[in-house]
């Protein structure tokens, strides 16, 4: 605006009719018409060579041109004087011997005459348009300036705050182009291994779409020949270089100018960034500067990017490995707070939640309490073992579903650089199947024990039997032997032949019938004997036998409670009454100081079945409560002062346990030392289950 006042005030001060300023345009290599007043205003923008016409003329001699006779004058040219200019005036435009331009007066049918104060005059309007040229180019440049640092600090800023390294180089890319003035800017990155190259980020998606060239090997097309030379390119027009791969996309873009410059870091070529432009780059040293820092900037977000890629991958490996490991994992601040967990913990936070539900985890997760409390629980040696930096090893039991885990908790300290203990790792692992092992282990092993304990015993009441046997059997042998000695060394009425013959049979009875029972408890526990079923009324066996029996226990009062609602059971009679007498002669052998005997007969639930219910009372010696376990075992005596020289072989109840068990039945004993004992047999009604073979 300001030259077009300077331009009308030529107008009228040499009385012209056309004024216009021209404009050193140095990379082009032209003079540019910015601007046309007066009455014959030229259409604004055509270019003069600078061997064209009075306008090139005067610049070129950087002189003012005088013509008052256009016509006339050697350096007119046909164009000026076919629009019928008369005269013209043309002065330069410098600026501290600077060449800007020249401004130009032409006049059509004035009759003015140009003279030196014209020449004066508009010399004078020059150096001020001049002044204001450089002002407002200086302006121009400044404020490229300034939105070019603007620029470069945004993407430093974008840089250093953001990790998508597509996004980053998208925004140089755009920078780039809009620095250049260029169509199409794109990143072709580097692999150095491979020496291939891969499109990366680019300025406009349209244009990229265009090609499907994705890469390319170094050497090939200008991007690649740049990878190999690491030196930065530039071509004006890559139809006439005709190296540039795709020139099809070239053409169909209306692209013809390249510029492509490496992207390193230190050594390594990251990157080439490749600006395509529609005419040749005509770039000052500003221009390559800030291209310079932007080239920076892309090498430093691709460093980044690949340092955050590693950072990334190796936290993954890690967090693999602590997710599938088998063991639960924990970081923690020593508050308490979470820093870290695996997947193994949170699912014992699951069994743990189980156990204790509705707490919120303290890092976020819905769970149980923490399976151990924060550092603050821990005890206060437990904290100066970690701030030594030593491992604290524990075991710890947790119910999830019900089940009791086992697990070894190991807790270790993290320090930062400047030794402050931050983080207690724990590592939990799950000892549960060890710890059953273990135990499983040392059970079998009191199991073996105990057998080995039960074998000694065995073996001991074997020899006692065995002495206990030989001196029962030797007793009725002595007897038998003694009486036949003497029957056959003297003569003997034959009543006393009698008697003797009577004693010896008995004798012998007495033989045959321990040996009867050891034989019979033989074939029982070999499940060999064989049982005559038959209604059995118990209280008439019961009955039977303590009449019997009462003759022989003259110091105990026999007395028999029988139920008369029973019915008969199914059994063995005689089995069942050696069960009795077996019960009956104990309860009278031992209550050697007599006293009341009671044989009882009633009713028994078992399990709701009605069952037969047989039991022998006395006020006896007893059994001590350590042995009413085992009195029913082989070879079992209870060994008490008061009750030596009661003589027995152990045999009678193993004998009435076994009659019981092959009867379905069941034995046991109620006693007390000192006050006596109850035998209690219990048979089912119906017999047992499979009828023995008759
Ligand atoms: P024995 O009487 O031949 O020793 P048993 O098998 O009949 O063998 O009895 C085993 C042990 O049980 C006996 O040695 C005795 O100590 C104890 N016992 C059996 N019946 C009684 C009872 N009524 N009172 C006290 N102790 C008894």
């Amino acid at each position: 605006m300001v030259t077009r006042e300077a331009l009308t005030s030529a107008l009228t001060l040499i009385g012209a009719e056309e004024a216009a300023l021209y404009r050193w345009d140095e990379p082009d290599g032209l003079l540019c018409r910015l601007d046309s007043v007066g009455p014959r205003a030229l259409d604004i923008a055509p270019f003069v060579r600078p061997d064209d016409g009075l306008v090139g003329y005067s610049f070129t001699q950087q002189t003012a041109v005088v013509e008052n006779v256009y016509l006339q004058s050697p350096h007119g040219n046909a164009r000026a004087r076919d629009a019928g200019v008369r005269a013209a005036l043309i002065v330069p435009l410098t600026h501290r011997g600077q060449r800007l331009g020249v401004m130009s007066a032409a006049i059509y049918s004035g009759d003015h005459i140009i003279g030196a104060v014209d020449v004066e005059g508009l010399g004078l309007l020059a150096g001020q348009v001049a002044v204001m040229l450089e002002n407002t180019e200086r302006t121009a440049q400044l404020e490229r300036r300034i939105e070019r640092i603007r620029t470069l600090n945004r993407l430093t800023r974008l840089v250093s705050t953001s990790l998508d390294l597509d996004d980053v180089l998208g925004q140089i890319a755009h920078a780039a182009v809009e620095l250049t003035g260029a169509a199409f800017a794109s990143f072709w990155m580097a692999d150095e291994a491979a020496k291939t190259l891969g499109r990366g980020a680019y300025s406009d998606d349209g244009m990229a779409a265009d090609t499907d060239l994705r890469a390319m090997a170094y050497g090939q097309g200008t991007a690649g020949r740049v990878a190999q030379s690491r030196k930065p390119m530039l071509i004006d027009d890559v139809f006439v270089e005709g190296q540039t791969a795709i020139l099809d996309w070239w053409a169909r873009n209306n692209l013809r100018s390249i510029l492509a410059v490496p992207v390193l870091h230190g050594d390594r070529l990251l990157a080439v960034l490749a600006v395509n432009g529609r005419a040749p780059f005509r770039l000052d040293a500003l221009d390559n500067e800030v291209l310079d820092s932007f080239l920076a900037q892309a090498g430093i977000a691709i460093h980044n990017a690949s340092l955050y890629a590693d950072v990334r991958r190796h936290r993954e490996q890690l967090q693999a490995i602590i997710d599938h490991s088998p063991a639960a994992i924990t970081l923690r601040a020593p508050g308490g707070h979470y820093l870290l967990t695996n997947r193994r913990w949170k699912q014992l936070q699951h069994v743990n939640a189980a156990a204790e539900p509705g707490q919120d985890g303290a890092d976020g997760h819905v769970g149980g309490p923490p399976l151990v409390d924060d550092a603050a629980a821990l005890a206060p040696n437990d904290l100066v073992t970690l701030a030594h930096g030593n491992t604290i090893e524990s075991e710890m039991v947790l119910y999830g579903d019900g089940e009791p885990l086992t697990f070894l908790s190991a807790t270790f300290p993290l320090f930062d650089a400047a030794g402050t203990l931050y983080a207690l790792g724990t590592i939990y692992t799950n000892i549960t199947d060890r710890k059953r092992l273990e135990d499983g282990i040392a059970a079998s092993l009191a199991a073996q024990q105990a057998a080995n304990v039960r074998l000694e015993q065995l073996h001991h009441a074997q020899s006692e039997f065995l002495a206990v046997v030989s001196h029962e059997f030797r007793t009725p042998l002595t007897g038998i032997q003694g009486l036949s000695e003497l029957m056959s060394e003297k003569d003997f009425d034959p009543s006393e032949v009698q008697q003797f013959a009577s004693d010896i049979n008995r004798e012998a009875a007495r033989l045959t019938r321990m040996i009867t029972e050891l034989l019979d408890l033989e074939r029982m526990e070999a499940a060999q004997m064989k049982l005559y079923h038959e209604s059995v009324e118990l209280g008439q066996v019961v009955k039977e036998v303590v009449e019997r029996t009462r003759p022989t226990a003259l110091a105990h009062t026999l007395s028999c409670v029988v139920s008369v609602t029973l019915p008969p059971v199914v059994a063995d009679r005689d089995k069942v009454t050696q069960v009795v007498v077996n019960l009956l002669s104990n309860a009278i052998k031992y209550a050697p100081d007599g006293g009341e005997i009671t044989v009882g007969v009633g009713w028994w639930r078992e399990d709701a079945v009605p069952q037969a219910h047989l039991w022998v009372r006395d006020q006896g010696l007893g059994i001590p409560a350590e042995s009413l376990a085992t009195v029913f075992d082989r070879y079992t005596r209870v060994e008490l002062s008061a009750r030596r020289g009661i003589q027995g072989t152990g045999l009678g109840l193993p004998i009435v346990r076994q009659i019981v068990e092959l009867h379905r039945g069941r034995v046991w004993v109620e006693s007390e030392v000192g006050r006596g004992s109850t035998f209690h047999v219990l048979l089912p009604l119906d017999g047992p289950a499979t009828p023995a073979a008759g």
